[in-house]
């Protein structure tokens, strides 16, 4: 073992060989005392017929102390050997070399004591012996080159001057050769140190590319076991979506073939009001698939603004009150004073369209009341129902992608489990906070609350878009642009059946024509893409510069954010694909009776 140098002894890998070394080397102490007391029973044989007992007997009692005391050093050092420092460690290796150095001498001694008074026999099986017991310390001591100089040195020095006092004539050739011998001792214990030194390296390099290995192995299974579940989340969601498109498209290819049958004006109206649903879920559908891709993405871009909160409620609870009362509920819509609040209108009306969603498809009888009130600084929304409820090992895990109560009411209601992991990351971003509260059988209350921060002091400042403005008198002129014919067809019906005058176009040319010839509507409703590389919005760019400005309604499947910034730069506002007819005429309706006139 060499000692380290300061630099060296701060490299953690040096110091835990170091230590290793120590600890190899101690563990041998820890026996030599057995294998002394055979040596002086050895001694004991062959030299007490020559030398005086109590001499020897002195000498014994030495070299057993000696080494007594070596592994008395070796069982301290193995108990403090795990915490020392480097320094400390180096502090064992030089006790160890003292130590070891003084049992050496106790076995040289030997020589130095009782080879004058024994016969040339026994002094050279003394000798032998002596040299012998060196080359053991070697053995010994293999973890530090240190240990066996120190050793085999005073083991050598004793017996080699012994004999070259007592034999003159052979002094000379018996220094040199002890000297060789001891040179060469050193050798095989360098070699041997550094046998260890590598051994003990690589078996340290083994272990940590063995853990490194186990933790990877570790990670990758988690990271398996991660990939698992998403795979069967998405084949869950991917099951759950495709029946949920099947079921309002089977629904849908049923219907053609009972309004093909020409039914009567009852049938009919009944017909159109179930289409419509239809068509509106399966928008809801995709729109809460495309939301939680951005979410999950954190590509869903708020647009902040100023809007009056109560009016947003207000107009969510018209829409959902003839659902409500269809399924023979009551609803409450407790709206408490104005409310300004800082946020995104379309983010905040999905929460609360989700929230009342759920509460109209799990609730059998009884009420759903929408609260809207001001608590101190604090806007607080509430949709509450007297419905199934919630157990409350469910009402952590609600919030979870794709995760539904799949028993009750729950299992029969149809839904992906998306509704409200789109509330939840959608209150997230807007600064508000979510809380339910459920009983189960009882009902429950899904409450967001908005902060100091959030809530715009100067609540008579109304949106523009609040205000109703009052139905303009006579037929109001509409261009529809699509280059699908079906779509044009239905759109036109549509339109005409809300008293509207419809215009249509399928390219440039159609529209340029329809301009020309009636000049600009009261609105453009347009596809963006309109085929063979036309884009909506920049042929209404060319028009408006062309023939003044006139509003435009984008009709589109692509709502990207790109679009969402283009339409804004335009002015123009954006429907996604598939709109119900519901919608479609509110936002008609929107934009034709806030225009001025
Ligand atoms: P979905 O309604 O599409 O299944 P949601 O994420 O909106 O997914 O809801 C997750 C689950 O939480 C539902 O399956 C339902 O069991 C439960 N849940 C949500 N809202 C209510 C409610 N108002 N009353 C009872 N259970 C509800």
């Amino acid at each position: 073992m060499s000692i380290p140098a300061a630099g060296v002894s701060e490299v953690p890998a040096a110091r835990e060989v170091t230590r290793e070394l120590l600890r190899l080397h101690a563990r041998i102490l820890l026996r030599m005392p057995v294998f002394q007391l055979l040596l002086i029973g050895g001694f004991a044989w062959f030299l007490l017929p020559h030398v005086a007992g109590s001499d020897f007997a002195v000498w014994a009692a030495f070299a057993l102390c000696a080494e007594l005391l070596r592994a008395a050093a070796a069982g301290f050092a193995l108990s403090r050997l795990p915490a020392q420092s480097a320094g400390k460690l180096r502090g064992i290796h030089v006790a160890f070399v003292v130590l070891d150095g003084l049992a050496g001498l106790s076995i040289g001694l030997v020589a130095v004591l009782f080879l004058p008074r024994a016969p040339l026999l026994a002094q050279m099986l003394l000798e032998t012996v002596l040299f012998a017991i060196a080359a053991a310390g070697a053995c010994v001591a293999l973890s530090s080159r240190y240990i066996v100089a120190a050793y085999s040195s005073t083991v050598l020095l004793c017996a080699g001057a012994s004999w070259a006092r007592l034999h003159p004539s052979q002094a000379e050739v018996v220094t040199t050769l002890t000297f060789v011998y001891w040179v060469f001792l050193l050798g095989i214990a360098r070699d041997a140190e550094q046998l260890l030194v590598r051994s003990i390296a690589i078996r340290r390099e083994r272990d940590a590319a063995y853990r490194d290995l186990q933790s990877k192995n570790d990670e990758l299974e988690r990271l398996n076991e991660q990939l698992r579940l998403l795979m069967a989340e998405r084949s869950r969601m991917l099951a759950a979506t495709s029946h949920d498109l099947r079921q309002p498209l089977q629904a849908l290819s049923l219907y053609s073939a009972v309004l093909a049958a020409r039914p009567g004006p009852q049938a009919l109206d009944k017909v159109g009001r179930n289409i419509e649903y239809i068509v509106q879920s399966v928008g809801d559908l995709l729109d809460n698939l495309i939301d939680l891709a951005r979410l999950s993405t954190g590509s869903y871009a708020l647009q902040m603004q100023a809007f009056r909160l109560d009016s947003l409620v207000h107009r969510s609870c018209e829409a959902f009150a003839q659902g409500i009362a269809a399924k023979g509920l009551q609803l409450h819509c407790r709206i408490g004073e104005p409310i300004l609040l800082h946020g995104d209108p379309t983010a905040v009306s999905r929460v609360l369209r989700n929230l009342l969603d759920n509460a109209l498809k799990y609730t059998r009888e009884g009420s759903i009341t929408v609260t809207l009130e001001r608590r101190d600084a604090l806007a607080l929304m509430s949709v509450e129902d007297t419905g199934a409820g919630i157990d409350a090992r469910q009402q952590a895990r609600i919030f979870d992608e794709f995760y539904r109560i799949e028993s009750g009411d729950s299992a029969q209601a149809g839904g992906v489990g998306l509704g409200l992991s789109i509330v939840k990351r959608l209150c997230e971003a807007l600064q508000a906070e979510l809380h339910v509260c459920s009983t189960p059988g009882q009902g429950s209350c899904f409450c967001v609350s908005w902060p100091r921060a959030c809530v715009v002091s100067d609540a008579g400042h109304a949106h523009a878009g609040d205000a109703a403005a009052p139905r303009p008198d006579g037929k109001l002129r509409i261009y529809a642009v699509d280059d699908d014919p079906v779509v044009v067809s239905s759109l036109t019906q549509l339109l005409q059946l809300w008293g509207y005058e419809v215009r249509t176009a399928a390219d440039a040319d159609g529209v340029e024509a329809l301009f020309g010839q009636w000049g600009a509507p009261q609105l453009l409703v347009s596809d963006l893409d309109l085929g063979a590389g036309l884009d909506g919005l920049a042929l209404a760019a060319e028009l408006r510069a062309r023939h003044g400005e006139f509003p435009l309604l984008l009709v589109c499947g692509d709502l990207s954010d790109t679009v969402q910034e283009r339409a804004r730069a335009h002015g123009a506002a954006l429907l996604r694909k598939p709109v119900s007819a519901f919608r479609l005429r509110r936002q008609i309706e929107r934009m034709l009776w806030s225009q001025p006139r």
